[in-house]
């Protein structure tokens, strides 16, 4: 079958088997699309992550789309029905879709926008306003050298972007149903609940960390921080790790080490989790040390001119309105919000991702573009200054 540029584009970042952080030349595949029509593509590395900035126009308005060219690994190839980087397309649901890991997350909404860029700027070559791609080869892995840095370089250069549209995949049931307007924060903490080390059969001497451990995670899950808030589900709590033990059957264990993950909204911050955690154990009367790592800051773009752009974009194309939402994990749309832009995500059906045999639409992905573009158009036509 013949496919649109939009398919094709993202069947040759598919058949490019970049494995986080390795971006494989899927970036240079980018460049050769948008530097012929006069984008300046800058190439940022460090840290053996590779990310691409490219801009077209200059000043105000300010929108930047924001992907990754990096993949989760694909596991045990032996499990997918075809090769995990084949590219080729296969019907699902009897639809016809792109095959291949990383085509829905998000070498998909990756081909969506750099189109969408692509056919605006053909067809406005002289537009107000600046359009820019940044694309990261470091979105599944750790992030060391992706889009903080890139901020870093953002911030020093004035390129303060005030709209962010990130193609990661959002739909749930159907293409079009949602639009991802915030995220939740990502906190871990490392907590070592002391007792005392004895013989099983002397409890009168021991004090074993393992039962602080069971009354410390039942307390957690009997005292929830919150109930949610307007735009977001109630704060998380869980025990993803646990160490205990020496390994023999007649020792009490003397310390209980639990790894635990939050995942927060609006109405929380790092400290106000740390405060009540503190309560739960002063309560419970347990010696600990605790170390907190925020891996990500919750944001949220109420409302204003992205979405309601992106929402009439997605109306007019699809026939349907999308509704909000912010569950599910984080995105690199966490490192943009900061700098003041609204951040909304759109992409492609989730439900494929991270698994074997995943795949997207190629009519989804045509449609995606075409909302992209609408929505630049949008934009750039509001926010004309005269
Ligand atoms: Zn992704």
């Amino acid at each position: 079958m013949e496919l649109s540029p939009t398919q094709q584009l993202a069947q040759a970042l598919v058949r490019i088997p970049s494995v986080t952080p390795d971006d494989m030349g899927c970036q240079d595949l980018i460049k050769d699309v948008l530097k012929p029509l006069g984008f300046t593509c800058l190439t940022l590395e460090d840290s053996g992550t590779t990310n691409l900035l490219a801009t077209h126009g200059h000043g105000s308005p300010f929108i930047l789309f924001l992907g990754h060219t990096d993949v989760v690994p694909t596991g045990d190839k032996a499990t997918w029905d075809h090769d995990p980087f084949c590219g080729d397309i296969y019907d699902y649901d009897n639809e016809p879709c792109l095959y291949g890991r990383g085509s829905a997350d998000m070498k998909g909404g990756d081909a969506a926008m750099i189109m969408a860029l692509r056919d605006y700027v053909k067809a406005n070559p002289h537009h107000h306003g600046t359009l820019a791609l940044l694309v990261t080869s470091n979105e599944e892995g750790d992030a060391a050298g992706g889009v903080p840095f890139v901020v870093d370089y953002m911030k020093a250069h004035r390129l303060i972007p005030e709209f962010c549209i990130v193609g990661e995949p959002s739909c749930d049931d159907y293409f079009g149903d949602q639009i991802k307007n915030g995220r939740r924060g990502d906190l871990n903490a490392t907590i070592i609940l002391k007792g005392i080390q004895g013989h099983v059969a002397q409890p009168e001497y021991c004090d074993n960390a393992a039962h602080k451990a069971a009354r410390f995670i039942a307390a957690m899950l009997d005292n929830p921080i919150d109930h949610g808030s307007e735009f977001f589900p109630p704060t998380s709590f869980q025990v993803s790790n646990m160490k205990c033990g020496t390994g023999a059957d007649n020792v009490v264990p003397g310390t209980c080490q639990l790894r635990c993950n939050w995942r927060y909204n609006d109405m929380q911050s790092k400290e106000s989790i740390e405060k009540h955690v503190e309560e739960i154990l002063k309560r419970l009367k347990i010696e600990h040390e605790i170390s907190w790592q925020v891996d990500g800051l919750p944001f949220l773009t109420k409302d204003g001119e992205l979405l309601n752009a992106m929402s009439n974009a997605i109306t007019k194309v699809l026939g349907k309105a999308p509704s909000l939402g912010t569950k599910g994990g984080t995105s690199d749309g966490r490192f943009i919000a900061p700098l003041g832009a609204q951040t909304i995500e759109f992409g492609p059906l989730s439900s494929s991702i991270h698994q074997v045999n995943e795949h997207v639409s190629l009519k989804n992905l045509d449609e995606l573009k075409q909302i992209f573009e609408k929505t630049i158009g949008t934009l750039i036509e509001e926010n004309r200054k005269f």
